[in-house]
């Protein structure tokens, strides 16, 4: 195989998958009018190579075939490599309408994660798991698949452990196993790109006991198993371009992917009850998308800063003092997220088998950073953009003789900014920030790449709180 281009994607997805959105099975993905958007928005990610100035950094040679494969699935060695990865991300969300495809993040932050943890499994239990994650690796790499990734799970009581729910698969669970594979039950949430990738890979969620054996489980199959059942979330189809700039185009999409008695293969299996190692493999995973997140929400500051100098560019107060601190506030808010970024990767951790993987205390800050003053910044876009933003008329009130006039007559900013212009600043805010799916980019954003108190626990986990104290104490002559 080689690098696909959009077309070989779409037709891949035409494999059988078990896909549910709005109460139907839905027979073929590709020709959906929702689950189409969200193909289309994915697809970008398979044409952007053919931008000769982006070829480099999308694309490398295999170090084991020397085929060319996706910069994706390279195995980062140092921070060079982890820039470059931060670049592929920031560079592909921006020319994807700064919405991330999600097309092989995800998948290749569970198997940076699985390369680590797998290693230092086999060397306590004799077990080949890091061998097949790499051969994974590469049949992902030469097929230039797409690859969602399922760790969370539904989990029931919050409060208790896998072992202990009323409910025996609120968690993932190995029901059977033969000499051949296991056989899975549960269901995983939130996957993003699940009902539109080829395969999925699935991690543990959280850290476990011994009796959390059976719920100790990682593997990678393709969608179309049978017994995978995938439901997705709602999403519009058909909205006009002009009333929803982005999300009539860039959608990602997440669904709950059930495993009812799903066959995993051995080959695929790449940790199975070493119940000691689900924490740590959790955490890294965690780590690897964290910095994910950090690279994808620069280019989506940059689009909030933009739409903010527009705006206020259009009412004629752009040079307005409490215009530019807000616009301040943003920059400030943009290069924070960018600058964590960069200093994880600068500051990397080297794992025992050489794998460079960006710096845990500063994904989980910038994460952090980023998740806990998106409304804020979100408020100062709406502040300064005005009310408009919400009351504007449709497209079709534009193009209506009866209205038309009275819109391009009143709705026009400063002289040299006619009604349209202004009009399509103002749905842009509008789409991002006030809209059902800015709802979801809310909630996404405090959610997506775990919960914001997951990094309060990390960072207090992290940071050295005892060498503050001892320096306290020394200052203040306390034994
Ligand atoms: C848009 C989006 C995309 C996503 N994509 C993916 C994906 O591709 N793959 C994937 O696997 N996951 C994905 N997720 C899942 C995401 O990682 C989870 O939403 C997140 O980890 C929170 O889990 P939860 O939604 O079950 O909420 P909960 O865990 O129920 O959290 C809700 C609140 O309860 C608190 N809480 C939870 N447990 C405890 C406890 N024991 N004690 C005290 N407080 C507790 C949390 O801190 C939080 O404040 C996505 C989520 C979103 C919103």
């Amino acid at each position: 195989m080689m690098i696909r281009d959009a077309k070989q994607y779409i037709e891949s997805l035409r494999d059988g998958r078990e896909v549910y959105m709005y109460g139907e099975r839905v027979e073929d993905v590709t020709t959906h009018p929702s689950l189409r958007k969200a193909i289309d928005h994915g697809a970008l990610d398979y044409e952007l190579q053919k931008k000769s100035e982006l070829r480099d950094l999308l694309i490398i040679r295999s170090p084991t075939t020397g085929a060319q494969i996706r910069r994706y699935f390279q195995i980062p060695r140092d921070s060079e490599d982890l820039l470059k990865r931060q670049e592929l991300i920031e560079t592909t969300t921006r020319h994807s309408g700064a919405v991330i495809p999600f097309m092989k993040e995800i998948g290749t932050d569970a198997l940076n994660a699985l390369a680590v943890i797998t290693y230092l499994v086999d060397k306590k239990y004799g077990t080949n798991y890091y061998e097949r994650v790499q051969k994974y690796r590469e049949y992902l790499a030469e097929n230039d698949l797409t690859i969602a990734g399922a760790v969370t799970d539904a989990k029931g009581d919050r409060s208790l452990r896998p072992h202990e729910q009323h409910m025996p698969y609120y968690y993932l669970k190995v029901v059977d196993r033969n000499t051949e594979g296991v056989v899975v039950k549960g269901c995983k949430l939130h996957t993003t790109s699940a009902p539109i990738a080829n395969e999925v890979i699935v991690l543990p969620t959280r850290a476990m006991t011994e009796k959390d054996k059976d719920y100790c489980i990682a593997f990678g199959i393709p969608v179309n198993t049978p017994g995978i059942k995938i439901i997705s979330r709602a999403e519009p189809a058909n909205l006009g371009s002009f009333d929803h700039p982005l999300s009539s185009r860039h959608v990602t999409l997440e669904a709950m992917t059930i495993f009812e008695n799903v066959f995993v293969p051995e080959e695929r299996i790449f940790l199975d009850g070493e119940w000691e190692f689900a924490g740590p493999l959790a955490n890294l995973f965690a780590t690897w998308h964290r910095f994910t997140g950090i690279c994808y929400k620069y280019p989506f500051a940059e689009l909030m800063i933009g739409a903010a100098a527009l705006v206020s560019d259009c009412n004629g107060i752009l040079h307005a003092t409490h215009i530019r601190e807000k616009i301040t506030e943003l920059i400030i808010y943009a290069v924070c997220i960018k600058t964590f970024g960069q200093e994880a990767a600068r500051q990397c951790v080297i794992s025992e088998n050489g794998i460079a993987f960006p710096n845990p205390l500063l994904c989980n800050v910038g994460k952090y950073l980023f998740a806990n003053n998106y409304h804020m910044a979100m408020k100062l876009l709406q502040e300064i953009a005005g009310g408009l933003v919400v009351t504007a008329p449709t497209e079709a009130d534009c193009k209506n003789p009866a209205t038309k006039e009275f819109i391009e007559r009143y709705l026009g900013g400063r002289k040299g900014v006619d009604a349209t212009t202004r009009m399509k600043v103002m749905k842009l805010i509008r789409d991002i920030g006030a809209s059902g799916f800015a709802g979801e980019w809310y909630v996404g954003t405090l959610h997506g790449e775990g919960s914001i108190q997951a990094q309060r626990i990390s960072i207090f986990r992290d940071f050295d709180v005892q060498k503050c104290v001892t320096y306290v104490k020394d200052l203040l002559g306390i034994p």
